[in-house]
């Protein structure tokens, strides 16, 4: 068998993360100062500088636009190893300018994507504790997006 994809390990930071997942909410952490979304969150708030920000965390709407993308073809990990080649996009989410996301795109590894392509979160229940958000493609008028087969005819 091959290994177990990773799962993840909350900490103080990111417990509140984790929980709303599993409930297939995106909640983000906010600086209770200034209200700027840190995500990842920072020991200091780099809107406002506060030292003790003191996040909390506030759901969003899981809508943003793809910035850029790649194509994982071999896994860093042993546990990714059954799931190459797949495609992380990174995410601008609507909520604040600059506010980013990096996650997969679950149409899978031959999606052409484009800049400015709106996604929407989703979420993967990879045991009986976590779920990891991914993304999927909102678009509706383009919704059939995939190419043909690559030329070994591997789809996934
Ligand atoms: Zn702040």
């Amino acid at each position: 068998m091959t290994a177990s994809r990773p799962i993840p390990v909350p900490d103080d930071l990111s417990a509140d993360y984790w929980a709303a997942a599993r409930r297939h909410v995106l909640s983000l952490p906010r600086c209770s100062r200034c209200d700027w979304f840190a995500f990842p969150p920072t020991e200091t708030c780099m809107h406002c500088g506060t030292t003790t920000p003191m996040y909390r965390f506030e759901p969003v709407r899981g809508r943003g636009s793809v910035r850029s993308w790649t194509v994982v073809r071999n896994a860093s990990l042993l546990g990714f190893a059954d799931r190459v080649p797949y495609l992380l996009v990174d995410v601008e989410l609507a909520e604040q300018p600059g506010l980013r996301m990096v996650a997969q795109l679950l149409e899978g590894p031959e999606t052409v994507v484009h800049v400015d392509d709106p996604v929407l979160v989703t979420f993967e229940d990879i045991d009986e504790e976590f779920s990891i958000p991914a993304f999927t493609l909102a678009g509706g008028s383009t919704a059939n997006r995939t190419t043909s087969p690559t030329p070994d005819g591997s789809i996934r």
